[in-house]
């Protein structure tokens, strides 16, 4: 759970919540590299270590800029570039993309991340074409933004973590799902069963990331 006494972060505090989000993540390998072995040709764990440890390295090294909007994007840019795959289109455009509504805005609150995410999403649907029940990464982005729309009033940390139980639920509803799009499609009624590995990495993306603002809490 979030902490809801985190109404919004700045930019260094942003960075460097997403810099304990990429560490939780390299945690994930193993698990996300069996979940694409069960439905794909088992490279998504990689995929995302390396993209993951990419922009690691670009927001740690590089000092954080003032604007969460350029921060997110030079996120999104180094995913691109280092993933590969059918992910790396798909992670960049979403942090990419999803940055543009924040672009000149110097704090991250619960309406950031929805129009974060919202904007995210339109990037991820218009480069590949991904709509919902389709068993992709789309189905626990799309639950998440809708989540986070809601709950847009409320704190930061309390946004971040409805939006991950979202996902994780959108997460789930990808197992009785038929695969219609990348690799899993030529399975065809045999991804039926199995969870899509790039709405788990989304979902345990999310979950990192709450869980990392929660620890950004002020001691009470
Ligand atoms: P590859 O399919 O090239 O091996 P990865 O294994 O890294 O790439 O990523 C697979 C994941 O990418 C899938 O589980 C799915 O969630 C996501 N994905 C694939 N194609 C699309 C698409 N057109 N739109 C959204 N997500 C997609
Ligand atoms: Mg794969």
């Amino acid at each position: 759970m979030s902490d809801p006494r985190v109404d919004h972060l700045d930019a260094l505090d942003l960075a460097n919540v997403l810099v304990a989000m990429c560490d939780t993540m390299s945690g994930r390998t193993e698990e996300l590299t069996h979940a694409d072995q069960v439905i794909g040709d088992g490279d998504h764990g990689l995929a995302m270590e390396r993209g993951f440890r990419a922009a690691r390295e670009t927001i740690a090294q590089e000092p954080a800029p003032d604007d969460v909007g350029l921060l997110l994007e030079r996120f999104g840019t180094a995913m691109l570039t280092s993933m590969g795959g059918a992910s790396g289109p798909v992670y960049g455009s979403l942090f990419r993309r999803g940055a543009q509504p924040l672009k000149g805005e110097r704090a991250f609150d619960a309406r950031s991340l929805a129009a974060f995410l919202e904007a995210g999403l339109i990037g991820v649907q218009e480069r590949g074409g991904a709509k919902v029940g389709d068993k992709t990464l789309v189905d626990a982005l799309a639950a998440a933004a809708e989540a986070a729309r809601a709950s847009c009033e409320e704190s930061l940390g309390l946004s971040l973590a409805a939006a991950a139980a979202a996902a994780n639920e959108g997460k789930e509803r990808t197992r009785d799902m038929r695969a219609t799009m990348g690799r899993a499609r030529s399975l065809g009624d045999r991804s039926i069963g199995h969870i899509d590995p790039g709405a788990l990495s989304f979902a345990l993306m999310l979950e990192a990331w709450s869980a990392a603002v929660n620890r950004a809490a002020p001691a009470s």
